[in-house]
């Protein structure tokens, strides 16, 4: 491991003062461009996403049987797009900003079977991987109605083989239940920030899971040794898969079909601005990928982490991406916020989009704790404290004169906007759990 001179990476970039700090900050990157420019450092494209939405919808039918509640949407594992015009005018007179155009939420807050973002990239990977074993060993072919793998033959056959993943706790939550759904023997190696009740609701659904005492970079550590050992077991890596990434890029399309049926435009005139929880980058970087090539240079991405994990930023900033750590800048990388309290982001993510993306900000857990009780009072939705992270990002947005001067975002545009607040998890977040946020907002919510 190379030595970081946090002393002259300072002298270059004055910002890391601020995160040292324990500042909130907003950086809008000079150096984004255009799709035509970026899309070549991905090293993916619209074909690959093609392949991954082909792919769900093969397994469709088996989803469909195998969690009942995604029958309503014949298998498919999608959330509700809505508006929050209430919490609009809530962040107005919060900050003190104009925030023109409209405000949405999407709720992947609310999707099934996990409850999380995962639900889209872990899940998808790990179908996946079963969909490789199966048609390898000649049991199934593309052409299949996969509802047959709801069956004992495929169980059996999947408990040969087994499947690990290091996880803060969503993406154990996905990639354990949807192994043990098609009966691979699965193990969740879980940082010690993990919760209790998560842990508890993967032992219920048969998954064995491990736990540490240390942060989520040595759980997947770990979980990888353990793998290494097994010829037949799959080591899904957070960090750097494509597969992950692609499965949460689907998402793209998607969200273009929903604004169609709500009669929403985005074009040149009429921007659309995504702003998405960080942690170690697969799922707000493959979501933004996917929304590029459903959008193309009318979305804008901004990514959101906590004050005491801003690995993408700190990576992308420096351009040092997975070779720096918040942990080498004396940074704690604890926070409440699961599933970004990750100290050392994906490299393959940050050098594959940065190009794409428009900026990155933080925010501090008290923050995520007090937009979680002032969504929960304007608009009667509750998520977990991640979830809120990209709440701001309207504001920094709405504030940001250079940055809208240099993206040629004039005041007409800007009034037909759409801004997206990308909610990422906490619809199964126990009642208990959740007053307990609630209480920690320091919000008075009248029901
Ligand atoms: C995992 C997660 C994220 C961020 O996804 P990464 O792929 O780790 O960047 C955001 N919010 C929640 C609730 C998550 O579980």
């Amino acid at each position: 491991m190379t030595l970081i001179d946090v002393e002259k990476l300072k002298v270059d970039h004055p910002l890391l003062n601020q995160l040292i700090a324990l500042e909130e900050v907003c950086w809008f990157n000079p150096a984004v461009t255009c799709v035509s420019e970026a899309l070549p450092y991905v090293g993916l494209d619209v074909q690959d996403i093609q392949d991954a939405s082909d792919r769900l919808a093969r397994f469709a039918p088996f989803l469909a049987l195998a969690f009942p509640e995604t029958a309503k949407t014949n298998g498919f594992i999608e959330s509700e797009l809505v508006d929050i015009p209430a919490m609009k005018q809530c962040l107005e007179a919060h900050y003190g900003t104009e925030i023109a155009g409209r405000l949405m939420l999407k709720k992947d807050s609310h999707l099934p079977i996990s409850g999380s973002i995962k639900a889209r990239g872990g899940i998808y990977e790990v179908l996946a991987h079963a969909e490789k074993l199966a048609t390898e060993a000649g049991l199934l072919s593309v052409s299949d109605d996969y509802s047959q793998l709801y069956s004992d033959t495929f169980r059996d056959f999947f408990r040969q083989y087994s499947i690990a993943v290091g996880s803060t706790g969503n993406l154990g939550m996905s990639i354990g239940i949807m192994s043990a759904k098609l009966g691979f023997s699965v193990s969740v190696h879980m940082s010690a920030d993990a919760r209790a009740w998560k842990k508890q609701k993967l032992r219920e659904h048969g998954v064995n899971v491990v736990e540490y005492e240390q942060d989520y970079g040595v759980a997947v550590e770990k979980g990888r040794k353990e793998a290494e050992k097994d010829p037949r077991c799959f080591f899904i890596d957070d960090e750097n898969s494509r597969t992950l990434f692609l499965g949460y890029s689907v998402a793209g399309e998607r969200l273009k079909k929903q604004f169609e049926a709500q009669g929403i435009t985005v074009d040149d005139k009429h921007p659309l601005f995504v702003y998405l929880p960080c942690g170690v980058g697969g799922g707000p970087g493959g979501v933004a990928f996917g929304l590029k090539m459903a959008f193309g240079d009318h979305v804008h991405c901004i990514f959101a982490e906590p004050t005491h994990s801003p690995c993408m930023l700190l990576g992308v900033h420096t351009g040092l991406h997975d070779a720096i750590s918040v942990q080498d800048i004396g940074l704690d990388n604890l926070t409440a916020a699961d599933g970004l309290a990750v100290g050392r982001a994906s490299g393959f993510v940050g050098r594959a989009m940065e190009r794409m993306l428009d900026g990155y900000f933080t925010l501090s857990d008290q923050h995520m704790y007090r937009l979680l009780g002032q969504l929960a009072q304007t608009e009667g939705i509750e998520l977990e404290p991640s979830a809120l992270a990209g709440m701001p990002g309207p504001v920094h947005v709405s504030r940001d004169h250079d940055y809208a001067v240099r993206m040629r975002l004039d005041q007409q545009k800007m009034r037909n906007a759409t801004h997206l607040v990308w909610a990422t998890g906490g619809g199964m977040v126990p009642p208990e759990e959740m007053a307990s946020y609630l209480a920690k907002s320091g919000v008075d919510i009248v029901s």
